[in-house]
């Protein structure tokens, strides 16, 4: 947890604990996670039902929690996934039924053709009669028109459900999106990382981690405000994305922290790659628009590290961490290697 996160996460304790005295509420994690939601601010109709609820009865019940769990926390969330799911299981059987459908109407047809067939022979061996002709085509004609009006429906069918199927998959991928990536910068997340070493460990991939964290940001924040923070924690990251577009993946480690992740490049080579992202950080000008001053000041200070065949990747990351604590002490703005 960043040490942002964590003051964050004090500060909304230290509130939310209190109230949960004040209005009576059970002081287990699972209340808990009402109160420190309400102390967030994150939704703000919950928190109309929480005042309104203390506003009237002076507490907030038991049943009266857990009926705000139920309609903001998990209900949003779980609402939204059996929609999802009830979605696909109706578009699933729709395919399934008009496929049935069509299938049985082919199968019919194939019963008037073979039938036909037959028919069809004995003309060629004239044991037909013209009226008997007449009939074999009366009934392959009613087939072929009953089958063509069957298959276009089919295919009206299926170009309805293939939309909704393409709006399934955007949202699925929107779901998968949330769970991998940051929602400030929409860098991959710290989970994303976690699961991307865990990966290239099995692999046994020579992957070597840059460090990179923004100098004196605490100041920054206190000068400029956490809105214009934000703005800058942004840019940044898309600037570090966008340097090591060729080599590999940009994460918000936490904070003001971001990690890059290089596989099969040699330490020479993620040291260059990491001072090109620096110097590309320190050329960034932001203009604060509360008093139209231009800010040149952003910096951030890095640290690389190379995996070593076999090498633990805690020991591979706590090296990179030492190298940036190194360029910190070196006066920041500088990139530190970490050789083992
Ligand atoms: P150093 O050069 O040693 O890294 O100094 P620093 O001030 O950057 O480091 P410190 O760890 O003391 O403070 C980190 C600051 O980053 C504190 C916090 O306000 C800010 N920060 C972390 N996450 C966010 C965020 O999501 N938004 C904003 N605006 N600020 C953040
Ligand atoms: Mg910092
Ligand atoms: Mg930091």
């Amino acid at each position: 947890m960043s040490e942002y996160a964590f003051f964050e996460a004090t500060r909304i304790f230290k509130r939310a604990v209190p109230l949960m005295v004040k209005y009576k509420v059970p002081t287990t994690p699972h209340y808990f996670s009402l109160w420190y939601t309400y102390c967030a601010g994150t939704h703000p109709e919950l928190n109309q039902a929480v005042d309104a609820t203390v506003a009237k009865f002076g507490i907030c019940s038991r049943e009266k929690c857990d009926s705000l769990i139920e309609s903001f926390l998990i209900g949003d969330s779980k609402k939204e996934l059996d929609n999802f799911r009830q979605k696909v299981e109706t578009l699933v059987a729709d395919l399934g039924n008009s496929m049935d459908a069509t299938v049985s109407d082919t199968e019919e047809f194939q019963d008037i053709l073979s039938s036909s067939v037959t028919k069809l022979e004995n003309v060629q061996h004239k044991a037909s009669s013209g009226a008997d002709n007449q009939q074999v085509i009366h009934e392959l004609l009613q087939g072929s028109q009953h089958l063509l009006s069957a298959t276009s429906q089919y295919r009206l069918q299926v170009t309805t459900q293939k939309a909704e199927i393409d709006t399934l998959k955007k949202k699925l991928e929107e779901y998968k999106n949330q769970a991998t990536n940051d929602a400030l910068t929409g860098c991959l997340n710290r989970r994303a990382f976690d699961q991307q070493m865990a990966d290239y460990n099995t692999q046994n991939v020579e992957v070597s981690v840059i460090i990179a964290d923004i100098d004196h940001f605490k100041v920054f924040n206190d000068e400029y405000g956490h809105q214009m923070g934000d703005s800058v924690l942004k840019l940044v990251a898309s600037k570090l994305e966008y340097s090591m577009k060729d080599y590999g993946l940009v994460y918000r480690f936490g904070g003001e922290e971001f990690a890059a992740l290089v596989p099969s490049v040699s330490f020479t080579n993620a040291w260059s790659i990491a001072e090109k992202a620096r110097a590309t950080l320190e050329r960034l000008s932001v203009t604060d628009k509360k008093s139209g001053k231009k800010i040149n000041s952003i910096t951030a200070s890095f640290g690389v590290a190379s995996r070593h065949a076999g090498e633990d990747m805690e020991e591979l990351l706590s090296r990179a961490d030492e190298a940036l604590y190194d360029a910190k002490g070196r006066g920041r703005n500088c990139v530190m290697p970490k050789a083992r």
